[in-house]
């Protein structure tokens, strides 16, 4: 499967990783759209958010308990916004799940 999520995940594409477990890894967009934008992923290929079941839901309750972590190591103690687009309407363009945490300066309040 062509995913360059998962290439990241392998280490055959570089990032800049801000943290990796067994289960997850975090590492800085690259195309940045506030002062500090991170990008959270399951190691496991999960197309999006529409693809989160039973039986893979576990490694997103990991990725959510380990957030606040990444966020306190990325020194945004003053708040930060998650969000994952879903989809064409959602402009989607890596069809691999991740979590954009968002911070570092007032973030506008237009979410759309
Ligand atoms: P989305 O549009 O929600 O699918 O978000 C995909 C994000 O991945 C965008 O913010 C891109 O800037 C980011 N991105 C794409 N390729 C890379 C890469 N090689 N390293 C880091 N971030 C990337
Ligand atoms: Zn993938």
């Amino acid at each position: 499967m062509d995913c360059i999520f998962c290439a990241i995940v392998n280490g055959d594409i570089p990032s800049k990783k801000v943290y990796e477990d067994k289960f997850c890894c975090a590492f800085l967009d690259i195309n940045p759209q506030a002062p500090v934008h991170c990008l959270v992923i399951p190691k496991e290929h999960i197309s999006s958010c529409n693809e989160i079941n039973e039986t893979n839901v576990s490694v997103v309750s990991h990725i959510f308990t380990t957030i606040p972590k990444i966020a306190k190591a990325l020194n945004l103690t003053n708040g930060y916004r998650i969000i994952s687009n879903v989809g064409e309407d959602a402009c989607q363009s890596v069809k691999h799940l991740h979590f954009h945490i968002l911070g570092g300066a007032k973030l506008t309040d237009k979410m759309g």
